[in-house]
Order: structure tokens, then sequence, then C-alpha cells
């Protein structure tokens, strides 16, 4: 095997695997070194919810786009990823009810199917949830979730196949350059050259910046999901719920299962060290996250909690991306920041950062949007209301 590449990639998450896919089919030579195995990070852990509720017309977009190779995975790439249309909920409060409509009027205009739905639609949707609270909800009936270990592994596995080198197990602990030019990288053993190096380690996106001599403002922060069988009677599968009221959200999984997480902003003060956490889940989040469940969904006061764990966001000042290269000219891109919402993104990010790589004439979405320059430009990327800025 020759240890030059035409670009190397740090990291075996969904980010890193798409991206190698795309740049593989466009004739480069490419490697992905990561230090683990393929998806064994937090993309395997994730929640893996693909809904297309974003308030700015990019992420919308990279989102329409998203769930349309999810519904087409097999045809496109030839595996699975478990793609389990269920329908996706957005309630809001009152004071939320306008900005909700502009996010559909917005959603709409790109293409996407999302609709206003009052408490009676509701209530057929998910029989049984409390609507009282609420004034308004958006309704995505293409949206669902997927399988994120099985999606990773067959993104993995299609770029193999497309001639990618995957190095599982090796960890890249330096970035060599050549004047301002970026070279390669280096392991514990070995080296690997290449004039294209991109950050797709997620979580650890900082500490890699760090070893290219960038600094990153991405901190690896401590998230927990807990699980709860459904009772006798309510084991049906039931549309993913985003309660922006409780702060929660929830979604069916294999089993009679429903996964709940948060929707907390308070998530990013807890960063942690993403080499050594601690990857259970706490018994007072359960207790949390459940009594949350019951408060919008009262029939799963007769669950069984069976448990959950703990991984990672990599949380940026504005929870959205950095897709750049650092500094201009340099060979050395970052794909990382993805504050626990890039699952469904995943694949546009991987379109996004070949053409970006490749310098594409006409690239079919903007990367400049996540620039790493925005912050101190003072132009982060902001949702124009605040509930639709998390998640
Ligand atoms: C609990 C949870 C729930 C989530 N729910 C959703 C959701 O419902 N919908 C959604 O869209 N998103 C969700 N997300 C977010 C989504 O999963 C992430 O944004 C996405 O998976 C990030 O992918 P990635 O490829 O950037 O990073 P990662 O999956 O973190 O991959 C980075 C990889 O880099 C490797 N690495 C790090 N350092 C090195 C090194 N020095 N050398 C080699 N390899 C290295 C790591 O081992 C890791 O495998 C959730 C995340 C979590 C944790």
């Amino acid at each position: 095997m020759s240890d030059i590449f035409d670009a190397i990639i740090i990291g075996g998450g969904i980010m890193g695997c798409s991206t190698a896919l795309e740049l593989a089919r466009r004739g480069l030579k490419v490697a992905i070194l990561e230090k683990n195995s393929i998806g064994a990070g937090p993309t395997g852990k994730s929640s893996a919810i693909i809904r297309q509720h974003y308030s700015n017309e990019l992420t919308a977009s990279m989102a329409l786009y998203s769930l349309r190779v999810f519904q087409e995975f097999h045809e496109r790439f030839g595996g699975e990823c478990g793609f389990t249309q269920t329908g996706f909920l957005a309630l809001v409060r009152a004071a939320d009810q306008a900005g909700l409509e502009a996010n559909i009027a917005l959603q709409q205009q790109v293409g996407i199917q999302t609709s206003l739905v009052g408490p009676e639609t509701l209530r057929e949707l998910v029989p049984g949830l409390v609507t009282t609270d609420l004034v308004a909800a958006a309704y995505e009936p293409e949206s669902g979730y997927a399988d994120p270990y099985l999606t990773v592994t067959s993104y993995a596995q299609a770029a193999r196949q497309a001639g990618v080198t995957i190095l599982q197990h090796t960890a890249v602990t330096g970035i060599q350059y050549a004047g301002s030019r970026v070279t390669g990288v280096s392991t514990a053993n070995e080296r690997y050259q290449a004039p294209i190096v991109i950050n797709a380690a997620g979580a650890w996106g900082a500490q890699v910046g760090q070893m290219g001599g960038v600094t990153l403002p991405i901190n690896p922060c401590r998230v927990q999901v807990a699980f709860f069988r459904r009772p006798v009677g309510r084991e049906a599968t039931h549309p993913v719920v985003a309660d922006f009221i409780n702060a929660t959200y929830f979604r069916s999984e294999t089993g009679q299962l429903t996964l709940v997480g948060l929707i907390d902003h308070a998530e990013a003060k807890a960063i942690v060290d993403p080499d050594h956490y601690k990857e259970s889940v706490d018994d007072a989040f359960i207790l949390e996250a459940g009594e949350r469940l019951i408060a919008r969904y009262p029939a799963m006061e007769q669950s069984q909690s069976t448990g959950g764990y703990a991984s990672l966001y990599a949380i940026t000042p504005d929870w959205h991306p950095i897709m750049d290269e650092l500094p201009a000219g340099s060979g050395f891109f970052v794909c990382s920041g993805f504050s626990g919402h890039g699952f469904k993104l995943g694949p546009a990010v991987g379109l996004m950062m070949a053409d970006l790589v490749t310098q594409a004439s006409n690239p079919q979405f903007d990367a400049s949007f996540f620039r790493a320059s925005r912050y101190a430009e003072n132009a982060p990327v902001r949702g124009q209301y605040e509930y639709s800025i998390v998640g």
C-alpha cells in the first residue's frame, strides 16, 4: 500500500465517511484515519433524527437534500441506512408562534413538505399527547430517523468500494507542513503524505486543529439519552416530537422503545475530556427525561426505563459547524463542530466538503456560510427565533 494520498481525512464519523466517498467519486485517492473504529464516536450514538425544521435557507436546503439521500440510500450507495419515516412534530408555545410560522414559510419555499397543525391534528397523530399548553406545531410527514451506526458503516463500505483506504485504530498525532502548505500527517509509527488534510474529528476537532496550529472554538460536551419501553396499548411507533416547551425530544426506537433527549443550551456547559468522560447515563437524567416525557405524553407513565448512555456534542459558539480551509491556501480543512444536529446533514456536508476541497466552480451549497472567521466578524449563524436555533 502506498502512503501517498490526494487527501487524508482525520475521523471516521459520518462527516469523514461521506466526504471521503464524494472525493473518491471525483477521482481523488483518499484515506480515512480513525483512531477507534468507524462510527464508534458520537455518530454511532446519535439519535439520528432526520428532520428539516431549520430557520436558515441554507441549513433547510441541506436537510432536504440529505433527506432525499437517506430515502434513496440503497439506490445511491448500495448499503442500508435504516431510515424510518414516522413524521416529525415541532411544538412551540404562544410566544414562538410567529417564529414557527415564518420558519414553515421559509421551509416551504425551499421545497420542504411542512405545515402548521393545530391541537386536534396533533392528538390524531399522537393519541394522548397533551396539547393544552401549546398553540402551534409544525408537521413534516416525510421526516423520521435512521440507524446511525448502520448509516456510517454503509458509507464507509461505499467509500471502500470507491477506492478509499480506511485505517482504523490509527490515531493522528501530528500534522506536517512545508512552509504554509500541509504535506501530511503522522501517527505513532507512520507518516502519510497528502497535499490536503481534512479535520473531521468532531468533538476532537479543536484537539486536531491544535496539531495543525489552528485554534478552533469547538467544545466537547457530554450529553445523554434515555430509553423507555412503551406500555401495553402504546406499542405502535409514534412520530418524532421536538417539544420546545419541555425542552425535550423523543422518537421511537426498535424494540417498542422511546428514546428521549433534551434540547437544552446548558449542555454547552458540560465540557469534558473527550477521551475520559462518563459514558453511562446518570440516574438523575433518566428521572428528568422521564418526567418531561410524561408531561407531554402521559401514557408513558406506565413505561419501563431501559437505561441510556452518554456521548458527545461538538459545540461551537453559535451551534453551527465550521467548514473552511485554515488558513486559506494551506490545504488544511476543517469540517467539525456540528453541535448536536449534524447527522441529518451528513450527506450534504460530504458534497459541500468535496466542492470546497476541489474548488468546484458551481457548488450546490455555499460553504462560506460556515467560515471560521464569522465569529471574529461578529456574524454568527443565527435563527430568527430563539427556539429554532437549538438542536
Ligand atoms: C446523543 C446524541 C444525539 C444526537 N442526535 C442527533 C439527531 O437526532 N440528529 C442529528 O442530525 N444529529 C444528532 N446528533 C449529532 C450528530 O450525531 C453529530 O453532529 C455527528 O454524528 C457528528 O459527526 P462527525 O463525523 O463530525 O463526528 P464524530 O462522529 O465525532 O466522528 C469523529 C471521529 O474522529 C475520530 N478522531 C478524533 N480524533 C482523532 C485523531 N487524532 N485521529 C484519528 N481519528 C480521530 C473519533 O474517534 C471519531 O470517530 C447527536 C449526537 C449525539 C451525541
